[in-house]
């Protein structure tokens, strides 16, 4: 992200909050050891991504592609991850990977359930006939 930043000369720094490496979207979100814990803490079944993918959006198209990843549930954890380095970044303030890995989880869960009530609230309340002819 910084990468990006830097290459229009907005910002000059380029490095990791959390370890010092260069940042880029694919480190940030997938490759540096804090957020490879927070995967690892999340309850997703994820293939090993190599280095062919080399931003981020290449490892989102190809997580697509494998039926056992619960799309939620990694969407979520993504904009976690990201929340979480924004905290960092301005507040100083740093959740534990496995917190991340929870909240992220519990968002889907109750997401999941208010659109089950939403659903079944729309099916009982909503009556619809067809016009008089
Ligand atoms: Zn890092």
């Amino acid at each position: 992200m910084n990468y990006c930043l830097k290459s229009r000369k907005v910002i000059t720094e380029d490095k990791c909050l959390m370890c010092g490496k260069s940042e880029s979207s694919r480190h940030i979100l997938w490759d540096c050891n804090f957020v490879a814990e927070v995967w690892r803490e999340s309850s997703l079944t994820l293939p090993n991504s190599n280095n062919l993918q080399r931003i981020f959006i290449d490892v989102v198209w190809k997580l697509r592609e494998d039926q056992r990843v619960d799309w939620e549930i990694f969407a979520t954890t993504t904009w976690c991850l990201w929340k979480n380095r924004n905290l960092f970044k301005h507040e100083g303030r740093c959740k534990q990977t496995k917190t991340i890995a929870r909240e992220a989880e519990i968002l889907v869960k109750e997401f999941r359930q208010k659109q089950g009530k939403l659903k079944s609230w729309l099916r009982s309340s909503v009556n619809i006939s067809p016009p008089p002819l």
